[in-house]
């Protein structure tokens, strides 16, 4: 097997960013920016798996809402929030560095000419977010431009799979390209920005669990993070840190093949499983607090993997119902239930029965009922979960329904890094490795809602910045 050593003349420091991703371009793009200030001169590379049409991993395919207020600032009791929602386990402090740099960073990724506006999320209120516009693929493309422009040098179609240490300190890479050649690329520092292990059956299984390993990936790019940066950090000895046995993942349209074909009207239906029976309450919560567990119940706990929301017409009485429905597939239409039974393979019986106890528990009227908020109109059938909001009786046809199975979207363990995006090995900070994004562990529990995105490009400017100043000031020593 050939074997290509790329070893610069040695010039100029250089720096290696792994992943054309968010976090990715934002560190070759701050590093870039901090030698330039410095009038350093300083080479970076930024390395991705895929080619130029397929790069970006999760990035290009995201929508990329952003837990910001339209003045780009988080709202109040952003950092609580996000202890809450990990239970106590996650670090205030990474987060309240989240907070104090989103102002400067929605101004830097504007001078790049992204331009950001503030749509509604889906159906339900919950916290404020805006939204480059353009989503992902617009951020991606920006970025790349602001890259090239300061002559960050981009190589397609090389998979990193180790990195090489000399005396202590990280000094390249290696990796293979599609027909295999082993090419190894020399480094000052390396920063990792190429995502989650969501792209590995067996990572998956062996974290999460063996029904994992079938789980669909909402995005074609989700299939690109593989895990191999992460181990690669891992077998030089970098820490882990965030939660292993979570990731984040979304109810979608079984017969969809399109990207994130999400279906998030299920609030204020019933979802059924394939025996035809509810398994958990619809309403528990805004549709971004319950997706997440609703999509791993189907993956881990429901027959097949799929299961199948019901509504009644009342469904199109809420204003711009379709915004939380991406499928492009219709919905199975029935004039009856027992019509909907047959349509969809349930067994009828069970399906009336469960509909029947259903409607029986809920309020004669829909006088309250609010798409947007928890309104608490609550039921409690005899024998099923609750639903807390929204319960409306399924009784005017037509009968809508869709075909669900949950999507993998990203993980939440990874590597563990400091606030200057060092990767932390069993002594400290690995000297000159970083990482941001998606391979960094920071989320535990539940992922927060609209923060992935926030916290790759942060931590990824933070990243490249800080992997320029740490070689300066090593020259120095
Ligand atoms: C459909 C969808 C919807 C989403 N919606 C939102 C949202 O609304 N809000 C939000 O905050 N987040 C959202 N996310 C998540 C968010 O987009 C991601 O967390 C974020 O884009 C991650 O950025 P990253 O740079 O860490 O990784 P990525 O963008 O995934 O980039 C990783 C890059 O690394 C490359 N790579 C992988 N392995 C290697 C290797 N071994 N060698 C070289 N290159 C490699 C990949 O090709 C890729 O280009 C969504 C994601 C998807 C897919």
């Amino acid at each position: 097997m050939l074997r290509v050593i790329m070893r610069a003349t040695m010039k100029h420091a250089e720096i290696l960013v792994i992943g054309q991703g968010a976090a990715g371009l934002c560190a070759a793009i701050s590093a870039k920016e901090a030698a330039d200030e410095a009038a350093v001169p300083v080479k970076v590379t930024l390395v991705d798996a895929q080619s130029d049409q397929q790069c970006g991993g999760n990035t290009r395919w995201s929508p990329s809402n952003i837990r910001l207020k339209v003045d780009h600032q988080v709202e109040p009791g952003f950092v609580n929030a996000m202890l809450e929602q990990s239970g106590g386990r996650a670090e205030a402090a990474y987060f309240e560095q989240i907070a104090s740099q989103s102002v400067e960073l929605v101004k830097w990724l504007e001078s790049m000419g992204v331009q950001f506006q503030s749509p509604p999320y889906y159906l339900a209120r919950g916290p404020a977010r805006i939204q480059p516009i353009g989503g992902g693929a617009s951020l991606l493309k920006h970025l790349t431009a602001r890259a090239v422009e300061l002559g960050v040098q981009l190589v397609h179609e090389l998979r990193m799979t180790d990195l090489q240490v000399e005396a202590g300190r990280v000094v390249g890479m290696s990796g293979r390209t599609p027909d295999q050649t082993v090419v190894a690329l020399h480094a000052d520092a390396v920063v990792l920005g190429c995502g989650g292990f969501e792209g590995n059956a067996r990572m998956l299984a062996e974290h999460l669990g063996q029904a994992a390993a079938g789980f669909r990936l909402i995005s074609p790019g989700t299939a690109h993070n593989d895990g191999a940066g992460m181990l690669a950090a891992l077998a030089i000895g970098a820490q882990t840190a965030g939660d292993f046995s979570g990731a984040h993942a979304e109810p979608i349209d079984a017969r969809s093949q399109q990207s994130a074909p999400v279906v998030l009207i299920y609030p204020y239906g019933v979802v059924v499983n394939a025996l035809g029976q509810r398994f958990f309450d619809e309403g528990a919560g805004l549709m971004h607090e319950t997706w997440e567990q609703f999509a791993h119940d189907m993956q881990f706990n429901c027959p097949g993997g799929t299961a199948y929301v019901i509504t009644d017409a009342s469904l199109r009485d809420i204003p711009d119902y379709q915004r939380a429905i991406r499928s492009e597939q219709p919905p199975i239409e029935a004039s009856s239930l027992e019509e909907m039974a047959g349509l969809l393979g349930l067994p009828q019986d069970t399906l009336l029965q469960t509909v029947k106890t259903f409607n029986a528990a809920c309020r004669p009227s829909s006088q309250g009922f609010d798409a947007t908020v928890t309104d608490g109109l609550a039921c409690y059938p005899a024998n099923q979960p609750p639903k807390t909001n929204w319960a409306l009786a399924l009784q005017r046809p037509p009968f809508l329904a869709w075909p669900l199975v949950g999507a993998l979207v990203y993980t939440l363990g990874g590597l563990k890094t400091d606030l200057h995006a060092r990767v932390l090995g069993p002594q400290g900070p690995i000297t000159g490795l970083y990482a941001a994004g998606e391979i960094t562990g920071h989320f535990y529990g539940l992922a927060p809602n609209s923060v992935a995105m926030l916290r790759a490009l942060i931590y990824g400017r933070i990243a490249g910045r800080r992997a320029f100043e740490d070689l300066e000031e090593s020259k120095m020593s």
